[in-house]
């Protein structure tokens, strides 16, 4: 479902990421983790074209992201993504926001596109919050909002970009539930997150990216968590500081 081939990128002079290669199975559970600015964000974000690349290839769905004949914005539509910090429009409602893309980038009726909308903030036990504005939410509240405005879209695939780490710890727990329960049932997500329990718990494969943008593990979590002396002294010492 995803492909990535041999993907470096460059900030000016600075190298963010360095011969990047792995690809996503139907279905799989990826977790990317890391010390801060390694790339993790960087790898996750030229996935839906939302950073360019300048070396080697990307495909999602059989598309070439990295050929500029490709239509993003239809791209977009099928690959989700959720942010650290929600990212909701604050002057529209709840209902609006997950309305919005789904008229605007789907071409859904209003009717249609509110009837999905709210069959997926009650999937996220949201329902009675429809009418209020994200200022009148908790933070996990509006991130379990922002993962319905993704899902409203119908993607294939769900990207995470470390969900969790804006929140207050009491709210860490209902945003994981909703992601657990998506992993479930089979959706392709790659997450990017510490959330080592979550990793444990659902998580097909783990990827550890190092400094300098370079993938040093892409393994089971099986031989991630399970063998330590396997992995690259790197990792241990990461492993060792977050478990
Ligand atoms: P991570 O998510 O692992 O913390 P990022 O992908 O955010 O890492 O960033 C990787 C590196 O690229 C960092 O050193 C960061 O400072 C740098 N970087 C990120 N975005 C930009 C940008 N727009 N311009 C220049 N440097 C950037
Ligand atoms: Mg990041």
């Amino acid at each position: 479902m995803i492909e990535m081939k041999n993907v470096s990128k460059w900030y000016g002079s600075f190298q963010v990421l360095n011969d990047c290669s792995t690809s996503i199975s139907k279905g799989e559970v990826v977790v990317v983790c890391g010390p801060s600015g390694s790339g993790k964000s960087t790898l996750i974000k030229t996935i839906n074209a939302l950073e360019p690349i300048q070396k080697g290839e990307i495909w999602v769905n059989g598309t070439a992201i990295h050929d500029p004949k490709t239509d993003l914005p239809k791209l977009r539509s099928t690959v989700g993504m959720v942010f650290q910090h929600f990212e909701l429009f604050p002057h529209l409602s709840v209902t609006e926001n997950l309305t919005i893309a789904q008229i605007k980038v789907l071409g859904r009726s209003a009717d249609d596109a509110k009837a999905r909308g709210l069959k997926m903030l009650d999937r996220v036990g949201l329902m009675a919050h429809k009418d209020k504005f994200p200022g009148q939410l908790s933070g996990g509240q509006q991130q379990r909002v922002a993962i319905a405005r993704a899902l409203s879209m119908d993607p294939s695939v769900m990207l995470f970009d470390e969900p969790t780490s804006a929140l207050d710890p009491e709210m860490v727990g209902e945003v994981l539930d909703v992601m657990i329960g998506l992993a479930h049932e089979g959706m392709t997500m790659m997450c990017v997150t510490h959330e080592m329990g979550f990793a444990k718990k659902v998580a097909s494969r783990v990827i550890f990216m190092d400094v300098g943008g370079k993938i040093l593990e892409d393994c089971s979590k099986e031989d991630f968590f399970g063998n330590p002396d396997a992995r690259q002294p790197r990792t241990k010492d990461f492993l060792g500081k977050i478990l």
